[in-house]
C-alpha cells in the first residue's frame, strides 16, 4: 500500500511471551519454512517422556510413597539416582487405592502423569519436569484447530459451536479452497480422473 500505514509484522503472543521470558517452562524453537521468520510454540504432549500413574505397579502404588523416575530412560525405581527425579504419591483416599495420582514435582498438584519435556523455555536442550498444566504442554488434539478438518466438523454440527466458531471455520474452508484453486490454475490445467 503506498502513502499507507507502514506494515509492521508484530508476531503472534504466544512467541512474544517466550522471547520476553514468560512464556512456559518449556517451548519449541521453530523457523517458518517460507518466510524465515522466527517463531514459538508450545510442547506437545507427545513430544515429552510420560510418566503415568496407570503404569506404576499396583503394589508399588499401594504400598510406596512415591518413586524414583529417570526420564531418559523411563526407568523406575525406589534408589534416588542423580539423573532421577522423585515423584510422590498422592495420598489414597477411601475410593482410591490404586492407580494413585502422582503429585507434581513442580507445582506439588496431584495429576495423572508427568512428563519430561526436552526443551527448556527458549526451546534450547534442557530438561523439564512437571503436570501438563505447570508445563504449558498441549495435546494433538488441540492444534487441529484452523486446519480444514477442524472447519468441516464444525460446520457439520452448526448448532453445536458458537457463531465466532462458525465464522472462523467458514474463512478456514474458503481459505483452502482458494488455494487448491490457485494451485489448480497455477498447474495450468485438471488431469482427468479416468482416462
Ligand atoms: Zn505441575
Amino acid at each position: 500500500m503506498k502513502g499507507g500505514r507502514k506494515y509492521k509484522a508484530q508476531g503472534d503472543a504466544f512467541s512474544h511471551a517466550v522471547h520476553a521470558g514468560q512464556g512456559p517452562r518449556t517451548a519449541v524453537a521453530c523457523t517458518h519454512a517460507r518466510t524465515g521468520r522466527h517463531y514459538a510454540r508450545r510442547v506437545n504432549v507427545d513430544e515429552c517422556r510420560a510418566l503415568s500413574a496407570g503404569t506404576i505397579p499396583t503394589t508399588w502404588a499401594r504400598t510406596l510413597p512415591g518413586l524414583a523416575w529417570v526420564p531418559g530412560s523411563g526407568a523406575i525405581s525406589l534408589d534416588v539416582l542423580p539423573e532421577s527425579v522423585w515423584v510422590a504419591f498422592a495420598p489414597l483416599t477411601a475410593r482410591r487405592t490404586a492407580p494413585r495420582r502422582l503429585i507434581c514435582p513442580h507445582c506439588t498438584r496431584p495429576c495423572r502423569s508427568v512428563y519430561a519435556s526436552p526443551y527448556g523455555p527458549q526451546g534450547q536442550p534442557d530438561e523439564q519436569v512437571g503436570c501438563r498444566a505447570c508445563l504449558g504442554l498441549t495435546h494433538p488434539a488441540r492444534q487441529r484447530h484452523k486446519c480444514p478438518d477442524w472447519a468441516a466438523q464444525v460446520l457439520e454440527h452448526p448448532q453445536n459451536h458458537s457463531p465466532t466458531t462458525r465464522r472462523r471455520a467458514l474463512q478456514v474452508i474458503n481459505g483452502s479452497a482458494s488455494r487448491i484453486l490457485h494451485a489448480v490454475r497455477l498447474a495450468g490445467h485438471i488431469e482427468p480422473l479416468e482416462k
